[in-house]
């Protein structure tokens, strides 16, 4: 067998900090190492993640974390597979909880026709009135699009604008795509699936999403990049997903690093994260610096 080889997690420049716009951190597996997960984020310049709410439990959990831990952010809301036991208890229960500290995002929802845990008909029923009750509470919404896109897009449509915006999370469609949700309000949130090998149309995607309209993500804790792939995922590991799309043309010109990736990510992170003042504004001269040195 061939030794495999060793890929060192990027580091980023001083004072340069990613966000991970997705991550399920109240699930079982990191129950054991928790402070650690978010200790190695910090240490590797994940400043923040955004843990996600799947039911009303896992929601009650993600805000409990934000509360109690600095760089932890909330998003609550029913994901698809349990979008049969949204009743209106339940989205009362969800108004209330929406309202309660570093609560940043509504999500994740939307539709999942792989998995089919529950029937399309009520998957959409939730996602429409998620996406109303979303609206109210002026929250970026976090979609959910598992081989539904049409279905995502046309519901999408049909009930907005959305004045907060939102992001589809793990994207996995095309770059036609993308640039239809972009024209939405919406904001594409890129995961680790992007190193694998096969992941060509993403990759092809990438290249060709504005950088402005880019997040990055883990959906920890699955789909871990390359070369954690198979393992647990952790917000530290957005590294990876960074360098690869640190491939991303424009961004050749300016220098190729994580470090450029990461000052924009941040940078578009900020409308569902209060970052805070200071770390905003550096990063915003920093942008431009970039900027100025990839026309020059
Ligand atoms: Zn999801
Ligand atoms: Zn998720």
């Amino acid at each position: 067998m061939s030794k495999k080889k060793k890929l060192p997690l990027p580091k980023l420049g001083d004072g340069i900090a990613l966000v991970d716009t997705h991550c399920h951190l109240d699930m079982h597996a990191y129950n054991d190492d928790l402070p650690d997960v978010l200790e190695r984020a910090i240490q590797t310049g994940v400043i923040a993640t955004i843990t996600i709410g799947i039911d009303l439990e896992s929601s009650l959990k993600a805000v409990q974390l934000a509360k109690s831990h600095a760089g932890i952010y909330a998003a609550v809301g029913i994901h698809p597979h349990h979008a049969e036991d949204l009743t209106s208890e339940t989205l009362d229960e969800l108004r209330k909880l929406a309202l309660e500290q570093n609560v940043v995002a509504y999500g994740e929802i939307g539709v999942d026709t792989v998995k089919n845990y529950a029937p399309l008909a009520a998957q959409e029923k939730a996602f429409a009135s998620q996406l109303q009750l979303a609206k109210e509470l002026a929250l970026p919404v976090i979609i959910h699009d598992r081989e539904a896109h049409d279905e995502i897009y046309s519901l999408l449509k049909s009930n907005g604008p959305f004045p907060a915006g939102g992001v589809i999370h793990c994207y996995s469609g095309d770059s036609n795509l993308a640039l239809k949700f972009i024209e939405l309000g919406f904001y594409i949130s890129i995961p680790g699936v992007v190193t694998f090998k096969k992941a060509e149309i993403l990759q092809e995607a990438v290249k060709h999403i504005p950088i402005t309209s880019l997040l990055i993500e883990t959906d920890g804790p699955f789909l871990a990049p390359v070369p954690q792939r198979g393992k647990r995922n952790e917000p530290q590991l957005t590294l990876y997903t960074a360098q690869k799309i640190a491939e991303h043309p424009i961004i050749r010109i300016g220098g190729q690093t994580p470090d450029h990736i990461a000052r924009i990510e941040v940078l578009y992170s900020d409308w569902i994260i209060d970052i805070g003042e200071v770390l905003f504004n550096a990063l915003v001269e920093d942008f431009r610096n970039v900027l100025v040195q990839q026309v020059a």
